[in-house]
Protein backbone atom coordinates (compact mmCIF):
# COMPACT_ATOMS: atom_id res chain seq x y z
CA UNK A 1 0.00 0.00 0.00
CA UNK A 2 1.25 3.36 -0.79
CA UNK A 3 1.97 5.66 2.09
CA UNK A 4 1.29 8.76 -0.04
CA UNK A 5 -1.75 7.86 -1.33
CA UNK A 6 -3.48 5.65 1.76
CA UNK A 7 -6.82 4.11 0.36
CA UNK A 8 -9.81 5.54 1.51
CA UNK A 9 -11.26 1.91 1.56
CA UNK A 10 -9.63 0.89 4.55
CA UNK A 11 -11.95 3.53 6.56
CA UNK A 12 -15.61 2.74 7.86
CA UNK A 13 -17.59 4.90 7.35
CA UNK A 14 -20.32 4.46 10.30
CA UNK A 15 -16.78 4.60 12.73
CA UNK A 16 -15.21 6.96 14.44
CA UNK A 17 -11.14 7.04 14.10
CA UNK A 18 -9.34 9.01 16.83
CA UNK A 19 -6.15 10.32 15.16
CA UNK A 20 -4.08 7.18 16.28
CA UNK A 21 -6.27 4.94 14.96
CA UNK A 22 -6.11 6.66 11.69
CA UNK A 23 -2.37 7.03 11.91
CA UNK A 24 -2.55 2.17 12.10
CA UNK A 25 -5.00 1.89 9.77
CA UNK A 26 -2.92 3.33 7.22
CA UNK A 27 0.23 2.86 8.49
CA UNK A 28 1.56 6.81 8.54
CA UNK A 29 2.57 8.62 11.44
CA UNK A 30 0.29 11.17 13.87
CA UNK A 31 1.82 14.00 12.54
CA UNK A 32 0.21 13.62 8.72
CA UNK A 33 -3.05 12.58 10.37
CA UNK A 34 -2.48 15.91 12.56
CA UNK A 35 -1.62 17.60 8.85
CA UNK A 36 -4.75 16.02 7.00
CA UNK A 37 -7.00 18.02 10.11
CA UNK A 38 -4.98 21.42 9.10
CA UNK A 39 -5.63 21.02 5.71
CA UNK A 40 -9.53 20.51 6.23
CA UNK A 41 -10.26 16.75 7.18
CA UNK A 42 -13.03 17.77 9.55
CA UNK A 43 -13.56 16.50 13.76
CA UNK A 44 -15.57 17.11 16.38
CA UNK A 45 -13.21 19.75 17.40
CA UNK A 46 -14.36 20.67 20.80
CA UNK A 47 -13.84 17.49 22.49
CA UNK A 48 -10.85 15.41 23.42
CA UNK A 49 -10.03 13.12 22.18
CA UNK A 50 -10.18 14.20 18.44
CA UNK A 51 -12.27 11.98 16.45
CA UNK A 52 -12.71 11.69 12.49
CA UNK A 53 -15.57 10.28 11.29
CA UNK A 54 -15.17 7.49 9.03
CA UNK A 55 -17.64 9.41 6.52
CA UNK A 56 -15.13 12.47 6.71
CA UNK A 57 -12.16 10.75 6.51
CA UNK A 58 -13.21 8.55 3.22
CA UNK A 59 -14.16 12.07 1.22
CA UNK A 60 -11.01 13.79 2.15
CA UNK A 61 -9.44 11.12 1.01
CA UNK A 62 -11.04 10.57 -2.11
CA UNK A 63 -10.86 14.74 -2.63
CA UNK A 64 -7.25 14.52 -2.02
CA UNK A 65 -6.99 11.66 -4.49
CA UNK A 66 -8.37 13.27 -7.17
CA UNK A 67 -6.68 16.62 -6.29
CA UNK A 68 -3.57 14.99 -6.39
CA UNK A 69 -4.39 12.72 -9.67
CA UNK A 70 -6.06 15.32 -11.55
CA UNK A 71 -5.88 16.23 -15.53
CA UNK A 72 -5.60 19.91 -16.46
CA UNK A 73 -8.74 21.37 -16.43
CA UNK A 74 -9.51 24.23 -19.35
CA UNK A 75 -7.19 27.08 -18.38
CA UNK A 76 -4.54 24.94 -16.86
CA UNK A 77 -1.40 23.50 -18.38
CA UNK A 78 0.57 20.85 -16.64
CA UNK A 79 3.99 22.48 -14.63
CA UNK A 80 7.01 20.05 -14.68
CA UNK A 81 8.55 21.58 -11.53
CA UNK A 82 5.39 22.22 -9.19
CA UNK A 83 4.25 18.37 -10.93
CA UNK A 84 0.51 19.35 -11.27
CA UNK A 85 -1.35 21.58 -13.48
CA UNK A 86 -1.11 25.29 -12.68
CA UNK A 87 -2.68 28.23 -14.01
CA UNK A 88 -0.54 30.19 -16.22
CA UNK A 89 0.94 33.51 -14.50
CA UNK A 90 -1.90 36.70 -16.03
CA UNK A 91 -3.51 33.96 -17.16
CA UNK A 92 -1.58 34.61 -20.62
CA UNK A 93 -0.52 32.24 -22.98
CA UNK A 94 1.11 31.89 -26.34
CA UNK A 95 -0.16 29.39 -29.08
CA UNK A 96 3.21 28.63 -31.30
CA UNK A 97 2.22 26.97 -34.44
CA UNK A 98 4.01 23.68 -35.46
CA UNK A 99 2.13 22.41 -38.06
CA UNK A 100 -0.90 24.13 -39.72
CA UNK A 101 -3.15 22.20 -37.45
CA UNK A 102 -0.98 21.59 -34.20
CA UNK A 103 1.08 23.43 -31.93
CA UNK A 104 2.03 24.44 -28.51
CA UNK A 105 1.06 26.56 -25.83
CA UNK A 106 3.30 28.21 -24.16
CA UNK A 107 3.09 30.03 -20.53
CA UNK A 108 4.70 30.99 -17.24
CA UNK A 109 3.76 28.81 -14.03
CA UNK A 110 2.08 31.33 -11.65
CA UNK A 111 3.43 29.27 -9.07
CA UNK A 112 7.09 28.86 -9.62
CA UNK A 113 7.71 30.86 -13.19
CA UNK A 114 8.70 27.77 -14.83
CA UNK A 115 7.76 27.46 -18.55
CA UNK A 116 4.98 25.33 -18.92
CA UNK A 117 4.35 23.67 -22.30
CA UNK A 118 1.13 22.17 -23.98
CA UNK A 119 1.04 20.12 -27.21
CA UNK A 120 -2.79 21.03 -28.76
CA UNK A 121 -4.23 21.04 -32.17
CA UNK A 122 -5.64 23.65 -33.09
CA UNK A 123 -8.90 22.17 -33.26
CA UNK A 124 -9.10 21.89 -29.15
CA UNK A 125 -7.42 25.21 -28.41
CA UNK A 126 -11.20 26.45 -27.87
CA UNK A 127 -11.71 23.61 -25.12
CA UNK A 128 -8.42 23.76 -23.30
CA UNK A 129 -7.99 27.48 -23.26
CA UNK A 130 -10.13 28.41 -20.36
CA UNK A 131 -10.27 32.40 -19.70
CA UNK A 132 -6.73 32.06 -21.00
CA UNK A 133 -5.70 35.14 -23.27
CA UNK A 134 -3.82 33.35 -25.70
CA UNK A 135 -1.93 35.15 -28.16
CA UNK A 136 -1.48 33.52 -31.69
CA UNK A 137 1.94 32.99 -32.94
CA UNK A 138 1.38 32.06 -36.13
CA UNK A 139 1.35 35.44 -37.01
CA UNK A 140 5.45 35.00 -36.90
CA UNK A 141 4.99 32.82 -39.24
CA UNK A 142 3.30 35.24 -41.69
CA UNK A 143 5.89 37.30 -41.51
CA UNK A 144 8.59 35.28 -42.14
CA UNK A 145 7.14 34.05 -45.12
CA UNK A 146 5.91 37.15 -46.43
CA UNK A 147 10.20 38.54 -45.53
CA UNK A 148 10.97 35.52 -47.85
CA UNK A 149 12.01 36.14 -51.56
CA UNK A 150 8.65 36.00 -53.37
CA UNK A 151 8.66 33.88 -56.91
CA UNK A 152 4.58 34.66 -57.33
CA UNK A 153 4.60 38.16 -56.55
CA UNK A 154 1.16 39.74 -55.47
CA UNK A 155 2.05 42.16 -53.05
CA UNK A 156 3.01 45.46 -54.14
ZN1 LIG B 1 5.15 25.56 -11.39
Amino acid sequence: MSKRHPNPRLAKIHRNYTVEEVASLFGIHRNTVREWIKRGLPTNDDRRPILILGRDLVAFLHARRTKNKRTCRPGEIYCVRCRAPKAPAGDMADYQAVTDTLGNLIAICSECETLMYLRVSLAKLEQVRGKLDITMMQALLHIDESARPSVNCDLR
